[in-house]
């Protein structure tokens, strides 16, 4: 197929075009260059450009012949969400459906877009089913959500073909170390943890350990990106007219805070100095996927389920591009 990676250039983007490469697609990153890397996206395959601009986007649709879409690009800063919400609303939504309508104006009609738990918000319980209801308590939670809504309605009304694919928390970096995690700011638990084992950091802040879990710190589902870009690509096999596939892409397993620290100071040999602070404002203390859904819909199920791998193979992006890409003004 050919297919326009839009945030290809980011991190859970740039892994899934690597795999589309691999399978033999033929593909082309649509990235504004303001997350994403240059030395992310494969050579040659970069088209840089904004969500916001209609006739280019439309333009790369109708000259690449796009058979379908995978749209990853977007903001994703929770904080910055709260604090400067048109940011998020004018990306994720404006520039979303502005993808929508050049897809629309060109006869493209199957589209994987990046959702998030973030839709559920505090769940009722965990393992998350799919069927539990989405209440964002955050800007970037709504903003995906929001789009969901929408694939929903154009998919029921003009014929479309949607995947919305709800990650827990991505994690890793690819098996052969050449492409990996790196955000500036650097907000996530397992790159900062891997900054202090590289002496980047002089130690990490626990938020909160006191909440209700066995150890009292947080515990979330840790999602290999490999094992992502693994799931985009059976979604989109399964793309037809009229495909409404909501999913959720997790492993099923909890690790607490303080269990990703030690798995990191098992890998990396650093004693990884730990302090602890209050909890984060609106996180939950617990968020795991019931991945049940995907693996009956996709046959697609996480090959990664402990976090030591996990975290291996992230040491082993940190350690060789101790500087990302290497591309910060
Ligand atoms: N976390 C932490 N210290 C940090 C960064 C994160 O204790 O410096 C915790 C955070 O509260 C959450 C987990 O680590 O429970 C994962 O956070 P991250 O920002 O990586 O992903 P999120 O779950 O917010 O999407």
């Amino acid at each position: 197929m050919n297919v326009l990676v839009t945030g290809g250039a980011g991190y859970v983007g740039s892994h899934a075009a690597k795999l589309l490469a691999r399978e033999g697609h033929e593909l082309w990153i649509y990235d504004n260059l303001v997350f994403g890397h240059r030395g992310a996206a494969p050579a040659g395959r970069l088209i840089e450009g904004d969500l916001l601009d209609f006739d280019k986007l439309a333009g790369v649709l109708r000259e690449k012949e796009i058979d379908a879409v995978m749209h990853f690009a977007a903001f994703a800063y929770v904080g910055e969400s709260v604090t400067d919400p048109a940011k998020y609303y004018r990306n994720n939504v404006l520039g979303t459906l502005s993808l929508m309508e050049a897809m629309r104006a060109t006869g493209v009609s199957k589209i994987v877009f990046s959702s998030t738990c973030a839709t559920y918000g505090e769940p009722d319980s965990v393992p998350i089913r799919e069927t539990q209801p989405q209440r964002p308590i955050n800007p970037y939670g709504f903003t995906k959500l929001v789009i969901e809504h929408a694939l929903a309605d154009y998919t029921r009304a003009y014929g479309w073909g949607y995947a919305a694919l709800r990650y827990f928390n991505a994690a890793g970096a690819s098996a052969d170390g050449d492409i990996g995690e790196d955000h500036d700011p650097e907000t996530h638990l397992i790159p900062l943890i891997l900054q202090v084992a590289l002496g980047q950091r002089e130690k990490v802040t626990i938020f909160g350990d006191r909440l209700p879990t066995p150890d009292g710190t947080c515990i979330r589902d840790y999602i290999h990106v490999d094992d992502l870009a693994t799931a985009h690509l059976a979604a989109l096999g399964k793309l037809e007219k009229g495909t409404e596939l909501k999913l959720n892409l997790g492993t099923g397993r909890g690790t607490s805070v303080r269990e990703v620290i030690d798995a990191c100071r098992e890998v990396t040999g650093h004693p990884i100095p730990a302090d602890v602070a209050g909890p984060r404002a609106g996180d939950p203390p617990s968020l795991v996927a019931d991945p049940s859904s995907a693996l009956q819909a996709l046959g697609w199920k996480a090959k990664f389920t402990e976090i030591r791998p996990i975290v291996e193979s992230a040491w082993k992006w940190h350690k060789a591009h101790p500087k990302g890409y290497g591309d910060r003004g």
